[in-house]
């Protein structure tokens, strides 16, 4: 049984998700302690636990230690099989982390996967559903994964309530992709979404957007969604040849508009003057399929905390290891050596 320290690196969720991932694909059993120590609140929360059920539940898996607030596990996988669930965080946690965390081990299953997944869409601090959609997954179809995605009712924290569904096709093997640079530049919009909180607030974040980037008016795009409560997201998505970046905002009480916009645009100069191709959240998402497909490459930003603790825990279920490199200021090289 491999054991993992949940304090390690960056001390967050994603130890955890990447060691029940790397689990089940490989067989490997493991224990964690230390859950989520670097958070104010440590221990297992509402999303990580569904990240536990759900990677049980497809994988037949032996588990001790899940319940709220739990700062130890163990997890014993057997065969993953694919076909028809539902995972349900119960609060406004992320459905994208429960869904990062068990889709690569279905695409190995035999059988194609339908899977409904309830609770928060759009959360700060975590892939939302548009980026999982536009970002992330049309990479993923690159390297060979035939993954639908749906969304079906917009879920944001607290009230949660959201709602997406994902269809997942078997995949004999994930292949190997290289990003090196962005490519020609193609569409680019912002979009602000409200749901119980007045339209000119997406229309103030829009419009905050296009000035600061001196981008034309057809670019934006303001939306009113339903949800179970308040919520509004700001997204800016950057469109070229070899993939599609999106930067995100959430308004918060007492913060204007304009300053979650301006926020957003700071972090879309910050990529744009790296001149890379992946951002720092893709970079830190993209590690694990890349590792399962056995090589690869891309260029980043500076590597975040994130990134370099993913690497640690991928490493210690593979045979592999990354590269990280440096190749100019603020430009990294990040690839799969086999
Ligand atoms: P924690 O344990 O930190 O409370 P957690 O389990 O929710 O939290 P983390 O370990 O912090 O999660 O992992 C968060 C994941 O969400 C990372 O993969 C990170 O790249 C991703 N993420 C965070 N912010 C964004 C964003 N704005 N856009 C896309 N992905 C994001």
């Amino acid at each position: 049984m491999l054991l993992i320290d949940g304090s390690q690196g960056e001390g967050g969720g994603q130890v955890l998700r990447t060691a029940l991932t790397l689990s089940m694909i490989t067989g490997e059993p493991f224990g964690i302690e230390n859950i989520r120590a670097g958070r104010k609140k440590p221990g297992l929360l509402r999303q990580h636990l569904t990240c536990i059920e759900a990677a049980s539940a497809i994988s037949s898996a032996e588990i001790t230690g899940a319940h709220l607030g739990s700062r130890a596990l163990k997890f014993a996988p057997r065969a993953i099989k694919g076909g028809t669930y539902k995972f349900a965080i119960g609060s406004a946690g992320s459905t994208a982390l429960v869904f990062q965390t068990v889709f690569l081990a279905l695409l190995t299953a035999k059988e194609t996967s339908s899977i409904e997944l309830s609770g928060g869409t759009h959360n700060p601090s975590a892939p939302t559903f548009d980026y999982l959609e536009r970002a992330f997954l049309p990479l993923l179809a690159r390297m060979g994964a035939k993954v639908e995605a749906r969304l079906e009712r917009h879920g944001f924290y607290p009230a949660g309530g959201g709602c997406w569904r994902a269809r997942v096709e078997p995949c004999a093997a994930l292949k190997p992709i290289e990003i090196l640079e962005r490519g020609v530049p193609a569409a680019c919009q912002t979009i602000a979404a409200v749901a119980n909180i007045p339209f000119d607030v997406a229309e103030r974040e829009v419009a905050t957007v296009l000035d600061l980037m001196t981008w034309p008016k057809e670019r934006a795009n303001c939306r009113a969604v339903e949800a179970d409560g308040p919520g509004n997201v700001v997204q800016v998505e950057l469109g070229s040849e070899n993939i599609t970046e999106i930067f995100t905002g959430f308004g918060e009480r007492r913060m204007p508009a304009e300053t979650v916009a301006a926020n957003v645009v700071d972090e879309v100069r910050a990529y744009l003057a790296a001149g890379v191709p992946v951002g720092p959240h893709l970079a830190d998402q993209l590690l694990l399929p890349m590792a399962l497909a056995g090589g690869g490459a891309f260029f980043t930003q500076h590597p975040t905390a994130h990134t370099r603790t993913n690497i640690e825990i991928i490493e210690k279920f593979l045979p592999l290891s990354f590269k990280l490199k440096e190749e100019a200021k603020g430009r990294w090289r990040i690839s799969v050596e086999a």
